[in-house]
């Protein structure tokens, strides 16, 4: 699956130190071999640490990351800003497919239409990479998410988030990529990697442009 937020053993800590400037989320899972910190563009710390990894022993990771958490939500924090920008400046418009576009230039601009537009595109793209991919899923839908991008279930059904209406084709593609290689490989594997790589070299550009736009596909979806 193409997912921002994994959610395993997540607990939420009320800033027990007394000093962080935004609350901590403490996730311990069996996969987690190292102890690892990120803040994302909700303004929430993440901690992931091994199974039984003590909690004091978490506090003191956070502590020591006190410099990094106040630039990290310094850069944040103008992010936010210049999102808001970005909203303002292209008020009455759409991002279609990475441009954009006027809503008073489309024939009908309505809701309902974009997911019309958006499903035949998907449709088209879905059938131009199974015949490449020679993966043919079983069916596909699409519908509204947060962090959740694709994902592929164990009877071979694809499920689409409706802010890939905003991405250009090329990223677009590698969602579609990314899920149909799951029909065969259901895991993140070096064969699943492989798989996709061989299809589209380059799919890395595509990750980096979804984690770079997410803040802002989230809040355009709001408005569709
Ligand atoms: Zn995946």
């Amino acid at each position: 699956m193409v997912n921002f937020c994994p959610n395993p053993n997540v607990k939420k800590v009320k800033n027990p130190l007394q000093t962080l400037p935004c609350p901590l989320e403490i996730r311990r899972s069996p996969q987690t071999k190292r102890v690892r910190l990120t803040l994302g563009a909700d303004l929430i710390l993440r901690l992931s640490a091994p199974m039984g990894y003590p909690k004091h022993r978490c506090l003191e990771f956070v502590h020591a990351q006190h410099e990094w958490i106040t630039l990290h939500l310094e850069r944040l924090t103008k992010a936010k800003e210049n999102l808001e920008e970005i909203l303002s400046a292209h008020e009455g418009e759409i991002l279609l497919a990475g441009e954009w576009v006027s809503l008073a230039s489309l024939p009908r601009p309505c809701p309902k239409s974009l997911r019309t537009l958006f499903q035949e595109r998907l449709k088209d793209r879905l059938a131009f990479w199974s015949d490449q991919m020679g993966l043919y899923p079983e069916r596909f839908s699409l519908r509204k998410t947060k962090n959740r991008l694709g994902s592929c279930s164990s009877n071979g059904a694809l499920s689409f988030s409706l802010q890939l209406l905003f991405v250009p084709l090329e990223v677009l593609d590698y969602v579609i990529v990314h899920e149909l290689a799951h029909l065969k490989h259901p895991n993140h594997s070096k064969a699943f990697w492989s798989l996709v790589r061989s299809h589209l070299p380059s799919f890395h550009e595509s990750k980096i442009y979804l984690r770079q736009h997410h803040a802002l596909h989230l809040r355009l979806q709001e408005r569709i």
